[in-house]
């Protein structure tokens, strides 16, 4: 690939299937990865690029290939970007630990760790693409649970992403069924807490 192209790398995944079986079964971890996840972001390089040469003076709102590329850009980028979350937190045991900055910051918000479980999973069922525990450092920094329909809408601006969870169907069909309640706890009890910890420590 050339310099001039746009170079998003598909990122291997951060844990062996090994630690995250409780939440997936071995076809969707390579599925997810080497179809959906990787998919975005080609996408987003194929359209970083489109956008190099595209010819702005047909931009409009009802159908040009500018508006097109540009709704795709922030699917694809929000699509890769979200999925490198999602994997990022997980493999670990669920442990958590009242000493951790997160959990300290968890519980001040969302008044314990238990009801900020309820609204994460809650938020999962009522949303079609992503529920995102974030740290909102534009304007009060607490940490809320942002639902999201689709990759690049939902989310608050400004809003730093700590753990997200997965909610369209491909994530979790294959091993759970339609029981998305089962898949997002499982997906907590596999939160890596200490990873999650050194995150949110760098914005506060
Ligand atoms: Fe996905």
């Amino acid at each position: 690939m050339s310099n001039n192209e746009a170079d998003h790398t598909v990122k291997n995944m951060p844990v062996p299937y090994e630690k995250v079986k409780s939440v997936m079964d071995e076809e969707t971890y390579k599925w997810h990865h080497d179809t959906h996840y990787a998919g975005y972001v080609n996408k987003r390089n194929e359209i970083e690029k489109e956008l190099t040469s595209v010819d702005r003076s047909k931009a409009n709102v009802n159908y040009s290939l500018f508006r097109s590329l540009k709704l795709e850009e922030t699917w694809n980028g929000n699509g890769t970007v979200l999925h490198e979350i999602y994997w990022d937190t997980m493999g670990g045991d669920g442990r958590h630990e009242e000493r951790m900055e997160l959990i300290k910051q968890i519980i001040k918000d969302f008044g314990s760790f238990d009801k900020w479980k309820e609204d994460f999973i809650a938020t999962g069922k009522a949303g079609r693409g992503w529920v995102v525990l974030s740290i909102d450092v534009l304007t009060d920094g607490k940490l809320r649970n942002f639902l999201f329909d689709v990759h690049n809408t939902g989310g608050l601006v400004g809003s730093i992403p700590l753990i997200a969870a997965d909610t369209f169907e491909h994530a979790y069909y294959h091993k759970f069924g339609p029981d998305r309640a089962a898949y997002l706890n499982a997906l907590v009890e596999n939160i890596d807490w200490q990873k999650a910890d050194g995150k949110f420590k760098q914005y506060i």
